[in-house]
């Protein structure tokens, strides 16, 4: 799952809005963040079989961020990082302790059984992954929900529609990059890649939260 993640980041916006947007998009994915780093240093494994529905990655080993222990301990830093680090207040560092762990959740519907209950304990994952037409449906189904919560939020709040719409784009554009481009290259390449889309998500969200602004805009930007 890429771009369904992203609608946990929406919804939180659109429900408690004193975090900022970037924060949120980045929190929507930080287990993967920690995936991608722990892949290019061997802590975590992965495989690649092209013959493979929907994604072609084989996630043999990934403990650290996305058994459950695991996904509730990052929900928790996310949440902790939110409240102090951001000083964000309790209810929005709630928010984002939710949306990290809904990551979680969006795996558990999309990969097949990789994710680990406890540290020796069995794999679930539901394998929409193998259904990939009904997979990429339930992505860009979440996140168009999401996103026009969110987009009515902003313009129930003197926010402008289209900035909404080009963020909207550019996910759907790198859900569509993502089913296209060949995976592999090498861990270092995959790690790489993983954190420059997720980093471009981010300062896309924190541009469309910025501006642009005018007099007709009663928000400031956050
Ligand atoms: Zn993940």
């Amino acid at each position: 799952m890429f771009v369904g993640h992203y609608s946990a980041a929406l919804a939180a916006k659109a429900a408690e809005p004193r975090a900022p947007l970037w924060s949120y998009v980045i929190g929507a994915q930080l287990l993967d963040v920690g995936w991608a780093t722990f892949i290019m240093t061997g802590l975590e494994k992965a495989a690649v079989d092209e013959s493979l529905p929907g994604s072609p990655l084989i996630l043999y080993r990934m403990p650290y961020t996305h058994s459950l222990p695991a996904a509730v301990a990052w929900s928790v830093l996310g949440g902790v990082v939110a409240k102090y680090a951001l000083k964000l207040p309790r209810r929005a560092a709630v928010a984002m302790g939710l949306v990290v762990f809904s990551h979680w959740i969006g795996d558990l519907i999309a990969h097949r059984p990789d994710l680990k209950l406890w540290w020796h304990g069995p794999e679930v994952g539901l394998g929409l992954w193998n259904f990939p037409v009904a997979e990429e449906a339930v992505e860009i189904g979440l996140l168009a929900v999401a996103g026009i919560f969110w987009t009515a939020w902003r313009v129930r709040n003197g926010r402008r529609a289209w900035p909404a719409a080009v963020f909207m784009t550019f996910l759907v554009a790198g859900q569509i990059f993502a089913l296209t481009a060949p995976e592999g290259g090498g861990k270092i390449q995959m790690g790489l890649v993983t954190l420059a889309a997720y980093v471009a998500a981010a300062v896309v969200a924190w541009l469309v939260e910025r501006g642009p602004v005018d007099a007709g805009e009663r928000l400031p930007a956050t």
